[in-house]
């Protein structure tokens, strides 16, 4: 039977591709379900982009408000079954979570828990945040750079150590290039490089694709988002591979459009784009010191959307067809001497040691870098700029008279966060649509089982973590790790509780 014509390297129950989060949790839960598990990283170090992780992982008090508060949020573009598992396993997260932390005595805090769902749907008062505080001993990796924010790397050490307790084999460097079929269509193993050579892989019962997202994957941006170009922080490594291999076996696609992503910064002499330092979740009391133009100089936004992180760059994206070229990519930030004095707009976030970067708390050496420019007079900007001096004082006018009134009808940004921009020098920097992460990818059931494009499994193929993520419509904050965990424990039971194929 063809089933046995490889020359399988290395052999497991489940074999998990990716060794990022929710690659870690799915082995977790094959070995603990009684399957042998191992993982296959294509990167040097493990991690992904949940070492990257703000940390904030969203939990729920009540089952039926989240289903309330997700069914609105997702839009219908998701199925009542995978609601319901995805509710119930936000209320079970919590619990999971402090099982685990034990293994290294990590402490586990609760936050927000008035900030819950974020937009103003039914049920938003269901939700909470997890975070875990400190570990003993444990200062991060030394190959993620995420200025003092740990969270998402003490989350991840967590899911290590549990790896490390069980002895499930990792191997790192071992890209999976695709996945083997048996003929039938049943997926019965992987190939990967292992030391530089290309091997078989066996999968006794399962393959997990953990992948990740599509963040670096420059052809697939361009085919499923409108807007570009859309730049992206994080970890190189992910680049749809996941994507491509469950395409190549018949899997449906979904999500494909939807990223959270907000503005930030691209230079040309530098790889890895910037996040806006304000984190994923909206502080309407912060001030923040810029406003956001087109290229024609006008005001066109909210500056600080509900969650800061998930839907501010799709402004960004519109497109006019009277003009050639998206009228407002990039767009511009400005922000005067009073501003910036107010803090830092750039927080810097990689896995490349190479690429760390501390971004000056008075935004000074970027301005003597050139990244930020600077102009005695708002006619000089105006002048540099190619735009029309009197539709920048314009916008500048009609923004001071925001700041005096305190509320702002145009865009409802947020009293709390107005400052006037009427003090020389006057500060311009562009910036682009910048996608946190990615979330489409094959479709998948409450099982977290890859389906075909008529809604039929995959035979064991099973999908974890942003490849092919719940959220389709819009982000609910904290929602990508919850998913990992719950994404990654139901898919490694499930894939632990088939029969091995042989
Ligand atoms: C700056 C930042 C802040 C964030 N903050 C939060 C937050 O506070 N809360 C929240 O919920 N979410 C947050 N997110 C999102 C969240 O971190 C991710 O969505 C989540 O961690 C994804 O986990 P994952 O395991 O699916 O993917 P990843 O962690 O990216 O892991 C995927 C792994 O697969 C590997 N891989 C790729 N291709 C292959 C291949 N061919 N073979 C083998 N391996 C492969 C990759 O190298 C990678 O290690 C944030 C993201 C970023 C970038």
């Amino acid at each position: 039977m063809a089933k046995t014509k490889f020359d399988w390297t290395l052999e497991a129950d489940v074999v998990v591709v990716g060794g990022g989060g929710a690659g870690l949790v799915a082995a977790i839960n094959a070995h603990d379900h009684g399957a042998t598990a191992l993982i296959l990283e294509k990167m040097p170090t493990l991690g992904g982009i949940t070492i990257l992780a703000g940390g904030g992982i969203k939990a729920a008090t009540d089952v039926g408000k989240a289903i309330q508060y997700l069914t609105v949020s997702q839009g219908g573009r998701v199925g009542d079954k995978l609601i319901a598992t995805f509710a119930e396993g936000l209320v079970a997260l919590p619990d999971y979570v402090r099982e685990l932390a034990r293994i290294n005595g990590a402490e586990i805090s609760i936050r927000n828990e008035s900030h819950a769902g974020v937009y103003p749907f039914p049920g938003a008062d269901g939700f909470y945040s997890i975070s875990i505080s400190a570990i003993p001993g444990f200062s991060g990796y030394d190959w993620a750079y995420t200025g003092k924010n740990l969270n998402g790397q003490r989350f991840f050490k967590i899911l290590l150590d549990n790896v490390e307790r069980r002895e499930i084999p990792v191997h790192t460097q071992a890209p999976v290039s695709s996945l083997i079929t048996d003929g039938r269509g049943e997926i019965i193993g992987v190939w990967a490089e292992l030391s530089g050579e290309r091997r078989a892989v066996k999968a006794r019962k399962a393959v997990i694709l953990a992948s990740g997202g599509f963040e670096f994957n420059e052809k697939l941006k361009r085919e499923y988002f409108e807007a570009m170009p859309v730049y992206a922080m994080g970890n190189p490594g992910n680049t749809g591979d996941g994507i491509l291999m469950a395409q190549k076996v018949g899997a449906a696609l979904w999500h494909m459009w939807h990223y959270h992503g907000s503005y930030g910064f691209k230079f040309d002499d530098y790889d890895t784009a910037f996040r806006i330092a304000p984190g994923g979740a909206r502080n309407p009391d912060r001030p923040i010191s810029w406003i956001i133009v087109d290229k024609q100089g006008k005001r066109f936004m909210n500056e600080l959307h509900p969650a800061v992180q998930d839907t501010a760059a799709r402004p960004l994206g519109y497109y006019d067809p009277d003009i050639p070229g998206f009228p407002r990519i990039p767009a511009y930030l400005i922000f005067d001497e009073e501003g910036r004095k107010l803090g830092r707009i750039a927080s810097p976030v990689t896995v490349h040691p190479e690429h760390r970067y501390v971004w000056s708390e008075d935004n000074l050496a970027e301005v003597e870098r050139g990244w930020i420019r600077r102009f005695a007079t708002v006619e000089d900007l105006a002048a540099a700029q190619g735009w029309d001096p009197d539709v920048v004082s314009a916008t500048l006018a009609r923004w001071n008279e925001i700041a005096a009134s305190g509320s702002d009808p145009d865009f409802r940004r947020p009293a709390g966060t107005i400052v006037p921009i009427a003090t020389p020098p006057y500060y311009v920097v562009p910036v682009w649509p910048l996608l946190t992460n990615t979330q489409g990818g094959p479709e998948h059931d409450e099982q977290q089982r890859v389906v075909d494009p008529y809604g039929i499994p995959i035979p064991r193929l099973y999908a974890a973590g942003e490849l092919g993520s719940f959220f389709g419509h819009l982000y609910l904050l904290g929602g990508n790790l919850s998913e990992v965990v719950i994404s990654g424990r139901v898919a490694g039971a499930a894939a632990a509780a088939l029969e091995p194929w042989r």
